[in-house]
């Protein structure tokens, strides 16, 4: 009998592939026995690099936080942002708290008093339907916190539920004890449009602030312009896009190492980034006497446990490097790592642009692409740094007479 696709093993797959052979046997050799039971249809990995951000002060502890990342430069601009912020005595953050996911059942066409009455006067059976639904949060000390009807439109409204997922992500677990809530609503079955957990975790908000000494960034002047890039991205959704993506560098590279779910806190991110009514920078600066003072806010939803982050022992590994004991204490990490890297990228902007920073790490990687072994490399970069214009072109030519100067 034929396989089906999803049947077959990876190396089936592969085989079904229209692929040079070398092509596939590098793809068999990155095969992992965990990741194949991960995902459907699996083939292989991506090997995305890994580095560390060498103590970040945060809470007054220091951290090691694994990025895992594919653009370079990102990981010495968080090493140098966390650098500047120690300048300033460290960063700290402070949570939501308790931090809960929200989980949404969905209404229409509905009488919003009606369905705030039936909220208001169930919760009694609302709470022990949580419960049965999942015990085992339960005596993990989480669970949900409450229940309340919230009008969306006219005829559209929300019953959020507030739960606490302990050092689970939860989205699995909301989603759990939201289809376990369904039957309560029984009798307004026609008006329910569905049931699931909202990645607009506002109910996980990590605020993040740090300092820098003014010296430390090139002055007065260089602070300045600091505040008014700041302060531009407050107003120029084109600037908010660009700095929030310098932020989720860092944020999303130990998202992702950590194993989470880094399409939730982006997705949580950009909705909070809009919550004026505006999309906005999700940092702000300004100037307090002799500091420079950052503060970012925004929903991070991760956890240590559960998900594909139980099942990675890389993730597992990564967390360990980091040393981090719950939930909210990676969500802090995260936002400092967010802020150091937005501080890099604005003092480099601030300081003549990020191209100088950034190009010695992208030549590195042009190297790499036109075939320049790992003992050629530095010195092909120190070529290409001083030429006034590169591409791909000169750097090829610019290996060939490194070929023929040895
Ligand atoms: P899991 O379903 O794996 O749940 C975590 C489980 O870990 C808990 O149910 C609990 O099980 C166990 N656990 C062990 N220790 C703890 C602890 N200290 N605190 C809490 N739980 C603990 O994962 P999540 O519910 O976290 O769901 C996350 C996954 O869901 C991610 O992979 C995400 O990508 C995915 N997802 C995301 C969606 C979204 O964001 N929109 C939608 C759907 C899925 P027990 O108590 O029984 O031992």
């Amino acid at each position: 009998m034929i396989k089906k696709y999803y049947e077959m093993t990876p190396d089936e797959r592969l085989a079904s592939l229209n692929l040079l052979e070398q092509d596939k046997q590098y793809l068999h050799n990155h095969q992992d026995s965990i990741h194949e039971q991960l995902v459907e249809n699996y083939i292989s990995d991506l090997n995305v690099p890994i580095g560390i951000l060498k103590d970040i002060q945060l809470n007054g502890k220091s951290y090691n936080v694994p990025m895992a990342i594919e653009e370079p430069s990102v990981i010495a601009a968080a090493n140098y942002g966390a650098k500047l912020l120690k300048t300033g005595g460290g960063i700290k953050a402070t949570l939501s708290s308790p931090t809960v996911m929200i989980g949404q059942i969905m209404f229409k066409n509905i009488d919003f008093e009606e369905i705030n009455i039936f909220v208001k006067s169930n919760q009694v059976q609302l709470f022990k339907t949580a419960q049965m639904a999942k015990p085992s949060i339960y005596k993990r000390g989480g669970g949900l916190k409450s229940v309340h009807a919230r009008q969306v439109s006219k005829k559209q409204v929300s019953i959020d539920f507030m739960i606490d997922t302990k050092d689970a992500m939860g989205a699995n677990i909301v989603n759990t004890i939201l289809e376990a809530e369904l039957v309560l609503f029984n009798m307004y079955e026609s008006n329910i449009v569905g049931a699931i957990l909202s990645n607009y975790a506002t109910a996980q908000v990590v605020t993040i602030t740090g300092s820098v000494a003014i010296p430390a960034v090139g002055g007065k002047q260089a602070a300045q312009k600091i505040v008014e890039l700041s302060e531009f991205g407050q107003n120029d959704c084109y600037r908010a896009t660009t700095e929030n993506k310098g932020t989720f560098n860092g944020i999303s590279a130990v998202v992702l190492a950590t194993g989470n779910d880094w399409r939730a806190v982006e997705a949580g991110g950009h909705a909070y980034a809009s919550r004026h009514g505006k999309y906005q920078s999700l940092t702000s600066w300004h100037i307090d006497g002799n500091l420079l003072v950052g503060t970012l806010k925004l929903p991070i939803s991760v956890g240590i446990v559960g998900g594909a982050i139980s099942a990675m022992p890389q993730s597992q590994i990564n967390l360990a490097i980091c040393n981090i004991d719950s939930a909210d204490e990676l969500r802090s990490v995260i936002g400092a790592v967010g802020l150091a890297q937005n501080l890099a990228a604005l003092k480099a902007i601030a300081n003549g642009g990020i191209q100088r920073g950034h190009m010695r790490m992208q030549y590195r990687a042009l190297a790499l692409q036109i075939g320049a072994n790992k003992n050629e490399i530095p010195e092909l970069v120190s070529k290409l740094v001083a030429e006034a214009y590169v591409d791909e072109s000169i750097a090829k030519m610019k290996l060939m007479e490194l070929r023929n100067e040895t």
